[in-house]
């Protein structure tokens, strides 16, 4: 089969054109996007993601700020940052870095950002507004999907979607926005995780597969429809031959399924750009509606 390589890097150049616009016309009315992002302790993963949101913030004409706490603060202490910049008028989005030290219960703080800042997607509000189908902002990796989808012309309705993954911040939002009434929308959506046997029945009959499982080479050639379309989420690592000793691998076996279906996203290259450039999206559009400019995605 000639098998499309749904690789990520122009979609999230097509998404960043956009961004860039919209901050310009912004910036003609006196409003620069901010971000920021809190940090607490020093998990190396996260000092990479967080250093990486603050160079792409400003490489697109935005402000950044990062605010580094150590390990020790206290929650009602990182309650208060974030209280400030709820009050803050030129901050426009607020984003907590995960995972947080296990002294603080990530529910109660992502409920103290102002839903109107809460650029992660991750306030119960916000939520809300997406399961009803008028969302303020779009959840980050499930919303660059769906510009991958767009993108590469992959329509969804009427579509046999199987989402392997049920998390707050994959399985379950991307679940949402395929339900929607909308192009991107429509689907049949199933959705599949630990407690599910024999996840293959529901497998081989999807005309598109989102694996977000975390697990290496989890889905193989014998849970695919031949001429099935897959997005591979997962990030992982596997022990290789390489300088550093080990090689990112997604979710699925790429190699063992890559002949038999339409089109596939490879890891690295494929969703993992995108989850940021929805960020900067969603920041721009936070900075236009807390001046009262509304707009639509
Ligand atoms: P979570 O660990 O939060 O969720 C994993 C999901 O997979 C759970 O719902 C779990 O089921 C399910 N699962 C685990 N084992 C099995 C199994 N044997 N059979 C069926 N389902 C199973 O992970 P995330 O959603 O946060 O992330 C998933 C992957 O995507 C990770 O590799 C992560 O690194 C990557 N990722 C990539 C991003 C990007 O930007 N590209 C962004 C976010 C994540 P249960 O609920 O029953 O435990």
């Amino acid at each position: 089969m000639n098998t499309q390589i749904l690789y990520g890097k122009p979609v999230a150049e097509h998404i960043f054109s956009g961004v860039r616009n919209r901050i310009e016309q912004l910036k003609a009315k006196g409003i620069t996007p901010k971000l920021t992002v809190i940090l607490v302790g020093d998990d190396p993963a996260s000092m990479v993601y967080v250093s990486k949101k603050h160079k792409t913030c400003l490489e697109l004409g935005m402000l950044s700020e990062t605010i580094s706490l150590p390990a020790e603060t206290t929650q009602p202490d990182l309650s208060d940052y974030i209280r400030n910049l709820n009050l803050d008028p030129l901050n426009h989005g607020i984003l907590v870095q995960s995972p947080l030290p296990a002294h603080i219960d990530e529910a109660v703080i992502v409920n103290a950002i102002d839903p109107a800042k809460d650029v992660d997607c991750f306030h119960p509000e916000n939520v809300g507004r997406l399961v009803m189908g008028s969302p303020r902002f779009v959840p980050c990796t499930p919303g660059g999907i769906i510009e991958m989808l767009k993108y590469y012309s992959i329509e969804t309705t009427g579509k046999h979607i199987v989402i392997i993954g049920r998390s707050n911040i994959v399985g379950k939002p991307m679940a949402n926005l395929f339900v929607q009434k909308n192009r991107y929308g429509n689907a049949a959506v199933t959705v599949l995780h630990s407690q599910v046997p024999e996840l293959k029945k529901f497998t081989q009959s999807a005309d598109i597969i989102i694996a977000a499982i975390g697990k290496p080479l989890f889905v193989t050639a014998g849970m695919v429809k031949e001429g099935a379309i897959i997005i591979d989420v997962g990030i992982n690592r596997i022990k290789a031959d390489t300088k550093t000793g080990y090689r990112l691998v997604g979710d699925v076996d790429f190699e063992g399924v890559q002949n038999m279906v339409r089109a596939i996203s490879p890891v690295p290259g494929g969703v993992g750009p995108l989850t940021i450039a929805v960020l900067m999206q969603n920041t721009v559009h936070a900075a236009a509606l807390q001046n009262g400019i509304s707009e639509t995605f």
